[in-house]
């Protein structure tokens, strides 16, 4: 019998813990992690005219438009790499996007099973603001670390690539801000969404790494 296509999304806060538990999870069900946010990051490191207007909200702690974040996820998730499924993180993070991706998938799907699941990262807002801050990351296997809670073993150096940490222009305090407020106006609203769909599932995302991931797998598995 053909496995059906396992198709997943995450919703939840900055700094929610979506980033690290959704790259682990990509590498252990060995399907894609398309990330919005390092796609539009890859796009202003390029230079391209779709990075330069994406910096402008990035920078400002907003939304890009729509129709550039939803051009850039077709092409992902229409390619063969998706074709048994897919980790979205970052996206949908409005209604009008979660429309989109209703719309997208009704086009790739077309004859195919498929298993939809959103999943929904709760946590205590107390300790987002320091996770921003304090946040590293390594520009080639986008592990993510802290300089308080989760530090690197050499300062400033991948465990695993050995090359410098970067921090991400938007981790500050004003821009973080913003990023909340955004979160609260068009992406929350996404909860209500998909629970009254029937898809969503609530995970407790307080405690450690390896806590949150066992409530992940179960979710995932289950
Ligand atoms: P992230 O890495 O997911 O925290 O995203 C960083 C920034 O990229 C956000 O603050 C937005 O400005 C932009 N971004 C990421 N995903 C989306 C999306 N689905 N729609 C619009 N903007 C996005």
């Amino acid at each position: 019998m053909q496995k059906k296509k396992k198709e997943l999304i995450f919703l939840g806060p900055p700094a929610c813990g979506k980033g690290t538990q959704t790259n682990r999870l990509s590498e252990f069900l060995g399907l894609p992690h398309i990330d919005t946010g390092s796609l539009l990051r890859a796009e202003i490191a390029k230079e391209s005219e779709e990075g330069k207007i994406a910096k402008s909200f990035i920078d400002k702690g907003q939304l890009v438009p729509v129709e550039l974040v939803a051009r850039i996820i077709k092409n992902k998730l229409a390619s063969k790499e998706c074709e048994n499924g897919y980790v979205l993180d970052g996206f949908p993070r409005s209604l009008e996007q979660a429309e989109q991706l209703e719309e997208i998938n009704k086009e790739i799907d077309a004859g195919k099973e498929t298993s939809f699941k959103a999943i929904y990262f709760d946590i205590d807002q107390q300790i987002l603001l320091e996770r921003i801050i304090y946040r590293q990351s390594c520009p080639q296997c986008g592990e993510i670390y802290n300089k308080k809670f989760k530090p690197s073993k050499v300062e400033n150096e991948c465990d695993k690539c050995h090359v410098p940490l970067k921090t991400r222009a938007d981790d500050n305090a004003e821009t973080a801000k913003s990023r909340f407020d955004t979160y609260f106006r068009e992406t929350a609203p996404l909860i209500d969404f998909y629970e009254n769909k029937g898809v969503l599932t609530k995970l407790d995302a307080m405690g450690s790494i390896d806590e949150v991931w066992e409530r992940l797998i179960k979710i995932v598995n289950g």
